[in-house]
């Protein structure tokens, strides 16, 4: 039963000439799927709007070839292909009861076009902050009638594939409309650019030409970057002058708002920013306009959601990263079911896949998103495995294991220990949650550990390690190893392919984070060598810095932690480990340890340097922790002695990786436990063009 303090979220509300059955609109986010995998983007977006989302937006979909951007993967609007292709997701969208909003783009310089090759036009002939080479030419009068009505035959094709919003993406600096608003790219004497009016003026003319092109059947929603201070500094707009203004003038024209905030915070990781994070920047919006107003900030509390309507700060609740990790989140809302609520950890592994160009999103804590029309798995529905009369010894309540007891308990397993030598459920989590600024990740154990407890057929039992003979002895008759990974004490890395002289963890002056962790001491002076280049190293440097150290944070890496330049943390990371008064040298090596120091060698010099230190953290690489697995594997006799008819292994104990790919290891074994070899994948459906062949269907499909 819902409670009726949420009944609020689902009143439906109009937006232009169109109604919103509900608050929840899931806004535009990438995917990797763009146009060209049609089974990809309408299934997985589907599945939100069979979860309660109201309305579901493409993600940036390119008007014309002069937006390509790949390797970075948008949708496509350009031709009656494009119009085939995301018509199906449209038809999804509908069937399930929700509108389908498609977010128009046209990226002036910042589309890299290395497909279509098609020089781009700007604002001003300025080149792209993004380093791909890519200038534009400046438009001249000319070229402003085209694009706008490149734009309005886009609007005209998003209705003939059955849209109901045209989004006309005005936001992130990065879409062109905003590119003319802001000094930042305009630099323009002539009516489109220097005063507000003039400034303002391409965006204006060009809405008023797509509402009279699509009439009035379609509503209008302009998404619309209401504040960049911190990214362009003197050049940009505020919230409070410009961007009210910016509304005001544009109102008449637009049935919906869909209000960002563009410094780093938009798409926020949890490292910086709580939920509703964009709330300052949106607070007064409604003053400035008639129309209804969405606002993002990574939403999972329905008590938040309810508090930004009744307060007035907005109408509608959107959201990316919450409609990812939980698309039924709505839904989980509207039936009371609260505490199934599976909440976006702020982590943004799924933006880093986007960024890396290509492969599709992945998500650390729903191990089904993207899977939805490739392997046709259904986050919230799953078969009776037909080998559901087995026992089954999950040893390992990390990610993994949890993941995997948590799917075969759905499952109808007749029983599943899920075993741990600690004394607390979460595995790697316990320690990684309790890193600076990453608090929100133990909702990955929290979650689950809360299903778990909710399925009587799993059980969680702490304080248990077990060896090869107690395994054996069990009684179960599949067992699944995830005992996880620890972290190299000898310096292997990546990187050197070798040891570290003098690296070795069982002396005190070297460590590794578990030692940390464990509370093994730490001396004054620390060097932190970071080859593994994610959170650990930065993570490390940060406490141990935040406890009172002088901390060196060494990197062999041009940067500190390149991954997360794709999860868009870099940026922030870097100002933390100033801030924290962190010493920050890349691009070395550490050489040699030794008792009071290291070797430090710049990558591309000969001579080394000392460095005086107490201690030194390696975070260089990690090992499978598999012992278990292996002595269990090599003794075939005895586990068929023991009954044991399938012995698996997951997580990090196969190899160490990102927590997502733990949880989708530990998934993906129990959705394929009953399958004729469940340690091997069963295939997937490739989206490409193969002559005579068809896809298969998928979840939303199969039922
Ligand atoms: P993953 O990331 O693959 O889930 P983790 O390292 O997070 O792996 O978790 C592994 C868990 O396995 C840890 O909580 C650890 O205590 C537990 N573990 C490791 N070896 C054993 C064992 N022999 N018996 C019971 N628990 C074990
Ligand atoms: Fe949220 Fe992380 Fe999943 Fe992205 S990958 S939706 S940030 S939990």
């Amino acid at each position: 039963m819902r409670d009726p303090r949420y009944d609020i979220l689902f009143e439906p509300i109009a937006i232009g000439p169109r109604t919103l059955p509900n608050r929840f609109f899931q806004t535009a986010h990438c995917l990797g799927a763009g146009s060209d995998k049609p089974g990809f983007q309408a299934h997985f977006r589907a599945m939100k709007a069979q979860g309660g989302w109201g309305c579901v937006s493409t993600e940036y979909c390119a008007i014309s070839p002069e937006s390509d951007d790949l390797p970075l993967v948008s949708a496509r609007i350009w031709d009656d292909g494009d119009v085939a292709n995301l018509g199906l997701l449209c038809d999804l969208l509908h069937e399930q009861g929700a509108l389908a909003a498609v977010e128009l783009y046209h990226g002036g310089p910042n589309a890299a076009a290395l497909e279509s090759r098609v020089p781009a036009r700007g604002a001003s002939q300025i080149p792209s902050t993004f380093g791909f080479m890519r200038s534009c030419r400046e438009m001249d009068l000319d070229d402003i009638r085209e694009v706008q009505q490149q734009y309005v035959d886009a609007a005209l094709r998003a209705r003939a594939a059955g849209f109901d919003v045209i989004t006309i993406y005005c936001a992130h600096t990065t879409a062109l409309p905003h590119q003319f608003l802001l000094p930042f790219y305009n630099k323009r004497t002539d009516q489109y650019g220097g005063s507000f009016e003039n400034r303002a003026r391409f965006t204006r003319e060009l809405v008023t030409q797509v509402r009279e092109a699509v009439g009035d059947e379609l509503a209008i929603s302009v998404r619309f970057g209401i504040h960049t201070v911190a990214n362009n500094g003197a050049q940009g707009i505020r919230y409070d002058d410009e961007g009210h203004r910016f509304i005001e003038h544009m109102d008449d024209l637009v049935d919906l708002w869909d209000i960002v905030s563009e410094d780093l915070e938009n798409v926020g990781p949890s490292r910086f920013v709580p939920e509703n994070f964009e709330q300052r920047y949106n607070v007064g919006v409604k003053q400035h306009t008639d129309k209804p107003v969405i606002n993002v900030g990574r939403f999972t509390n329905p008590d938040t959601m309810v508090s930004v309507i009744a307060s007035g700060q907005a109408d509608v609740i959107g959201a990316a990263r919450p409609s990812i990790a939980d698309p039924f989140l709505p839904q989980k809302i509207r039936e009371g079911r609260v505490d199934e609520i599976r909440e976006c950890i702020g982590c943004n592994v799924c933006i880093s896949r986007w960024a890396i160009g290509g492969p599709p999103l992945i998500c650390t804590q729903n191990a089904t998103a993207g899977e939805e029309y490739r392997r046709g798995w259904h986050p919230e529905r799953f078969e009776r495995a037909r080998n559901a009369d087995n026992d089954v010894l999950v040893i390992g309540a990390g990610p993994a294991g949890l993941e995997c007891a948590t799917v075969l308990g759905k499952r109808g397993m007749r029983t599943v220990h899920l075993l741990d030598a600690a004394s607390e459920a979460g595995g790697c989590i316990r320690t990684i949650a309790t890193l600076p600024g990453l608090g929100e990740w133990a909702r990955v154990s929290h979650y689950r550990t809360i299903q778990v407890d909710k399925l009587r057929n799993v059980e969680l039992i702490l304080r248990a390690r077990l060896d090869a003979e107690a395994v054996l002895d069990y009684g179960a008759e599949i067992v699944v190893v995830a005992t996880g990974a620890v972290w190299a004490g000898d310096g292997m890395s990546g990187l050197r392919h070798d040891t570290i002289p003098g690296a070795d963890d069982a002396l005190d002056h070297v460590l590794t984070p578990d030692q940390v962790f464990a509370g093994k001491p730490v001396g004054e002076r620390v060097v932190v060598y970071d080859t593994d280049g994610y959170f650990m190293g930065v993570g490390m440097a940060q406490r141990l810095a935040r406890e009172g150290r002088r901390v060196t944070y060494v990197s062999a890496f041009d940067t500190a932690a390149p991954y997360t330049a794709f999860t868009l943390e870099q940026g922030g990371i870097n100002a933390q480990l100033r801030a924290d008064g962190i010493a920050v040298v890349t691009g070395h090596f550490v050489e040699a340890i030794a008792p009071g120091g290291v070797m430090l060698r710049d990558r591309f010099e000969e001579a080394a340097r000392e460095h005086a230190a107490d201690s030194v953290v390696l975070v260089t690489q990690r090992r499978s922790d598999d012992a278990l697995y292996r002595e269990l594997k090599a003794r075939p006799e005895a586990l068929a002695e023991a009954g044991i008819s399938g012995l698996y292994q997951i997580g990090d104990c196969v190899l160490p990786q990102l927590i997502a790919d733990v949880v989708f290891s530990g998934h993906r074994l129990a959705r394929e436990i009953d399958s004729a070899n469940p340690a091997v994948a069963l295939p997937y459906v490739r989206e490409r063009a193969v002559v005579g062949a068809s896809a298969a269907p998928a979840a939303l499909s199969a039922r």
